[in-house]
């Protein structure tokens, strides 16, 4: 749909939280006629509720009303549900459902850079942001990164590109969204409790990041990862120019690793970019984010000097892997960001040291046995926490020391004491922080502070 299609309409918005938020002022500032409406009460949306009052949208919080039919297209945030009951009546009554994702891309006139896949999306696009800021090329990140698109698309011009932080949920509802670049770093179980509990809906979703895409658009995809290499396979490779990524096998075209250095093979040239230690940021997954962002940096021109010194350089992003303290020999690490069983397959095998680790939180249908070859190789104890400690303690108590914690406070004293010097006490929850916490942020914050007053 265009702008002046789309001003003829009214417009549905549900969610009146930040993505929400973004696409009723951008629906607004085109002078189109825009409701939001939301199931949470005002109470727990202030500030939003009050940047809806400022620009003069109407709104209802704490439920839907009959008003939000009355549409021609319905806009939903991420955070709502694909198939939940407001978005299903839509349909039923004719009504077309749109991503806040969908929306704001019919305002983008420039390239889009998409970065999805189960884990390492936000860690990928900022490392993009770095390189593309050290490259001094103008672009923006935004997405499910902090920033909605809604929020930044209509200041971007033809030559700007936006790198976007894509999850499953945004993807859900496209329709033409089209990036010039799509990253997909892996597809293992999450969110399965959104997804009816079925991988293959969860994977159909990831996949429509390319369903757009042509033989002149790029993906880039993990070769090292069975399940997107199939996807790949079946559903990209004669329609879109693909190039895989890997850490195991050399390759001809693409990223790979040869003697412990990176190698990229793009356009018939060869460029050995730098050596795997150099890289800042450390972990096998981040080798794959590291390869999986050159890709596509250099597709997008970025100078070669630009990709080394940001790859040098940059940190990683806060609650992921995130160093916090060393404490009598003992260092302590905030991966409050993992939030799946994957995310902490990849925490504990950056490991050398003997780990503490504490898991637990709100289960989001997790199988454990992916860990237990490594928890009998690296994990000294484990410390379960949060709602599911129990199911956590009864996967492990087999493999290794477990125990309990009723608070975080509890969780690092125990840890502490269970730690000799050398070791690293590691907070990978392979949860949801809902339980004991706002969100994953709140969570690595207290972790952290619980830490430092050690
Ligand atoms: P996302 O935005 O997809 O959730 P993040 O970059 O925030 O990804 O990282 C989430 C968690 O997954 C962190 O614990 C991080 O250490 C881990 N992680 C990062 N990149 C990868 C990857 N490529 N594969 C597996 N785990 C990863």
């Amino acid at each position: 749909m265009n702008r002046e299609q789309l001003r003829h309409n009214k417009i549905s918005i549900i969610g009146a939280a930040r993505s929400g938020v973004a696409a009723a002022k951008l629906l607004k500032s085109q002078g189109v006629q825009v409701f939001v409406s939301d199931k949470e009460p005002a109470d727990k949306l202030k500030s939003h509720v009050s940047a809806l009052t400022s620009v003069g949208v109407p709104f209802e919080c704490g439920g839907h009303s009959e008003r939000i039919y009355d549409c021609s297209l319905m806009v939903i945030s991420p955070g709502v549900p694909s198939d939940a009951p407001v978005v299903l009546q839509a349909q039923r009554r004719g009504i077309k459902v749109v991503s806040e994702l969908e929306l704001a891309s019919w305002f983008c006139p420039g390239p889009i850079l998409a970065v999805t896949g189960s884990n390492g999306k936000t860690t990928t696009t900022t490392l993009l942001g770095r390189i593309f800021e050290h490259a001094k090329k103008k672009s923006v990140v935004a997405g499910n990164i902090g920033t909605a698109f809604s929020d930044v698309v209509l200041e971007l011009d033809q030559t700007t590109v936006a790198i976007l932080e894509v999850s499953s949920f945004q993807l859900d509802y496209i329709e033409s969204f089209h990036p010039k670049v799509a990253v997909m770093l892996n597809i293992t179980p999450d969110h399965l409790d959104r997804y009816g509990k079925s991988f293959e809906s969860y994977i159909a979703s990831k996949r429509r990041v390319f369903e757009n895409q042509t033989m002149s658009d790029y993906l880039i995809y993990n070769f090292d990862d069975p399940v997107t290499c199939i996807e790949v396979r079946k559903h990209a490779a004669q329609r879109v120019d693909v190039l895989p990524f890997s850490v195991k096998k050399r390759l001809d075209s693409g990223a790979c690793v040869e003697e412990e250095r990176v190698i990229i093979k793009l356009h018939g040239k060869t460029i050995d970019l730098m050596g795997t230690k150099e890289i800042a940021i450390r972990g096998m997954h981040n080798l794959y984010n590291s390869m999986a962002a050159s890709l596509a940096a250099m597709i997008m021109d970025i100078p070669v000097e630009s990709l080394q010194g940001t790859l040098k350089t940059f940190q990683g992003v806060e609650h992921r892997l995130e160093f916090v303290a060393e404490v009598n020999g003992v260092k302590y690490v905030n991966d409050s960001k993992a939030t799946n069983v994957d995310s902490v397959w990849y925490a504990l095998e950056s490991f050398e040291e003997p780990i503490i680790v504490l898991m637990g939180g709100r289960d989001k249908g997790n199988d454990y046995s992916r860990l237990y070859d490594l928890v009998r190789k690296h994990v000294k104890a484990v410390v379960a926490i949060g709602e599911s400690a129990e199911k956590v303690v009864r996967a492990f108590r087999d493999l290794t020391l477990v125990e309990k914690a009723a608070s975080m406070e509890e969780a690092v004293q125990k840890a502490s004491k269970l730690a000799s010097r050398g070791d690293v006490v590691l907070l990978s929850p392979a949860c949801s922080s809902f339980d004991w916490f706002d969100n994953f942020e709140h969570r690595g914050r207290v972790f952290k502070e619980t830490v430092r007053r050690l």
